[in-house]
């Protein structure tokens, strides 16, 4: 895909901010060479970790920390790259950018290096994605599926598909030639079993791509319930030690009555709400007014009904203001009052199950049902990772599979489906990516990545 880019140098602190025991400054570029001379005194030898003093302009020492040059294109972002690795103070690590800056380099963008990195062909776009959904996942099994991805896993079962529908249009496309025997070829070469076999495979990869976005994106589960009927005791029984690993995620603003927890790796963003009831008190109004705005935004509603009780007219009230079509379970809590054993009913299509947040019976069928609203299939394999722009790629895709499938008489209507599928599903990789979108996906990452 490589496009001529400016060649300039670009220079930040690979590392997060705040203090660490070691703080990475990363250039790359044609400068990388004549930075490293000036502020090494020498340029190490190739990919071999050096330890030597950081000059500053002046001759006076900056820091000493381990220097490592890696000559284009065995590097990163497939240019010269230097990275110098000191003490991470956040103000000895801007000393030493401020000195890579005055040596010619400019800061780089949010997201550069992995941009030239895919610009030169060392990674295609999904992996380039991947690289920042290995920064931030929330989850350890998010973090395995999301190097899944960066090593290539999605995009070489990207490639095997595309690679079914390039020898298949080719072949549509051969046919055009001899317009006298279109049917005939279409049906000697079985283009229809062809297509219908490349369906399938589409099918299975859309389905991967799914379980992936959920490990990526994770569920929003909203806790509703009257006052005391135990939604903050449920709240810290689901997240018990399966507590996730809050990361800053860009452009993400987060709730702060909601908890990040992980059932099996999938990351649940548990919201507790303010206890839903008429009242006078204006400070309860405004949060029973959040609950409603959280429940806009959720993917599943939890129901709780003290087991004492039941289900009163004050549940019903809930019920009818709930989103029509939002996924729902009824949670009957405090079962230990009410001398009842942990179960699962289906009532109405609707499921009911009996719990004691207090003592945690009950709770593993709560995990295992909130798996199961959120459309989780363990599939025993491991799972890739993939985001929301790669799913409606493979929808695209199957939309002009299935056109594809309609026009199969029509070996000029059959070739356009097939070309228009194949650049969907190239976007994906990025052979076809407009450069807007490009500055979407990248602009999102931190500096330094
Ligand atoms: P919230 O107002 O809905 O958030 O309810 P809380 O979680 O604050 O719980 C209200 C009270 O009910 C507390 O005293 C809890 O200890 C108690 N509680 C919550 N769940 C249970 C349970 O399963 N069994 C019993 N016996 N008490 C519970
Ligand atoms: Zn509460």
């Amino acid at each position: 895909m490589a496009a001529a880019e400016p060649a300039d140098t670009i220079a930040a602190i690979a590392t997060a901010a705040g203090a660490g025991g070691i703080g990475v400054v990363r250039v790359s570029g044609p400068a990388s060479a004549l930075i490293a001379d000036a502020v090494l005194g020498d340029c190490p030898a190739a990919r071999h970790a050096a330890y030597l003093g950081f000059k500053d302009a002046d001759g006076s020492l900056i820091d000493r920390g381990i220097a490592i040059y890696y000559p284009g294109p065995n590097s990163y972002t497939g240019e010269d790259v230097l990275e110098l690795q000191a003490h991470g103070g956040p103000a000895l690590m801007q000393i030493l950018l401020a000195r890579c800056l005055s040596l010619g380099a400019r800061q780089a963008e949010p997201g550069e290096f992995t941009r030239r990195a895919y610009l030169n062909d060392k990674l295609d776009l999904a992996q380039a994605e991947a690289v920042a959904d290995v920064i931030n996942a929330a989850t350890a099994e998010a973090a395995r599926s999301a190097v899944r991805s960066l090593s290539g896993e999605f995009s070489q079962r990207v490639q095997v598909l595309l690679n079914s529908l390039i020898r298949l249009r080719l072949y549509v496309e051969a046919c055009l030639d001899f317009p006298e025997e279109d049917i005939d070829f279409i049906t000697q070469g079985g283009v229809r079993a062809k297509l219908e076999e490349v369906s399938v495979a589409l099918q299975r990869l859309h389905a991967s791509a799914r379980q992936g976005n959920l490990l990526r994106e994770g569920i929003r589960v909203v806790l509703v319930g009257q006052p005391n009927v135990g939604k903050s005791s449920l709240m810290n029984r689901l997240a018990g030690e399966e507590v996730a690993i809050v990361t800053p995620i860009a452009g993400t603003t987060r709730d702060t009555i909601s908890s990040l927890i992980q059932i099996e790796g999938v990351p649940l963003h548990v919201i507790d709400t303010a206890g839903l009831r008429d009242t006078a008190d204006e400070v309860e109004q405004m949060g029973i007014e959040r609950t409603w705005r959280a429940l806009e935004t959720a993917n599943a509603a939890i129901l709780l009904v003290d087991a004492q009780h039941g289900i009163t007219g004050v549940e019903a009230a809930i019920l009818a203001r709930l989103p029509a079509d939002l996924p729902r379970v009824w949670l009957h809590n405090k079962i230990d009052l009410s001398a009842e054993q942990p179960r699962s009913e289906l009532r109405d299509q609707e499921t009911h199950l009996f719990v004691s947040a207090k003592h945690g019976d009950g709770i593993e069928l709560l995990r295992q049902h909130l798996l199961q609203l959120a459309g989780w299939q363990p599939s025993g394999e491991g799972v890739f990772m993939a985001r929301a722009r790669h799913l409606q790629a493979l929808s695209v895709v199957d939309t002009h599979l299935q056109y594809a499938l309609d026009q199969l008489q029509y070996p000029e209507l059959l070739a356009e489906e097939l070309r228009l599928a194949q650049d969907a599903l190239s976007s994906i990789t990025g052979e076809f990516t407009p450069d807007d979108l490009l500055g979407e996906i990248f602009s999102r990452f931190c500096i330094g990545k």
